[in-house]
C-alpha cells in the first residue's frame, strides 16, 4: 500500500470505483474514462509502480492478471469479437497511474500498431 496512490485508495475503499471481480490478490474495476464499450482495469492489490520493478517472485500474482482478464473477457462476452490487453510502462507509454495495471478494451475493432 502507497499513502498517495490512486490505486491503493481504491483497493482500501477510499475512492470508490465500479468493482468488476476481486479476490484477496487481484481487483478489477471500470475505467473512468473508457476507451471500448468495455474498459477493465486489472491490478494487483499490492502496491508495484510499474513492470520495471517485476521480478520472477511476482510471476504468479501477474499471471492472474492473465486469468482475470480471460474470466472478464467470458463474462462480457468479448470472446467472439476479440480483446486486447495493454500494459503500459513509464511515461513515454503512456502510464499516468504508477501501480501496474492491465487494460482490458473490448467491444470495438482494434487497429494495430496501437500508436
Ligand atoms: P495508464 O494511463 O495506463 O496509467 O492508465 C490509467 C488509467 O486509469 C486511465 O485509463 C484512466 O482513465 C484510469 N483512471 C484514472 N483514475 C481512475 C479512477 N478513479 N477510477 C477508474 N479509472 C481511473
Ligand atoms: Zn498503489
Amino acid at each position: 500500500m502507497s499513502d498517495d496512490c490512486l490505486f491503493c485508495k481504491i483497493v482500501s475503499g477510499t475512492i470508490p470505483a465500479d468493482i468488476v471481480y476481486q479476490d484477496d490478490r487481484i481487483l478489477a474495476f471500470s475505467d473512468i474514462n473508457p476507451q471500448a464499450p468495455t474498459h477493465v482495469l486489472i491490478i494487483p492489490k499490492r502496491h508495484m509502480a510499474t513492470v520495471d520493478e517485476v521480478r520472477s517472485e511476482h510471476a504468479a500474482l501477474l499471471g492472474e492478471l492473465f486469468v482475470t482478464a480471460s474470466k472478464i473477457a467470458e463474462d462480457q462476452g468479448l470472446r467472439q469479437g476479440g480483446y486486447r490487453m495493454v500494459v503500459n510502462c513509464g511515461e513515454g507509454a503512456g502510464q499516468s497511474v504508477f501501480h501496474v495495471h492491465m487494460h482490458l478494451l473490448g467491444g470495438r475493432p482494434m487497429a494495430w500498431p496501437p500508436g
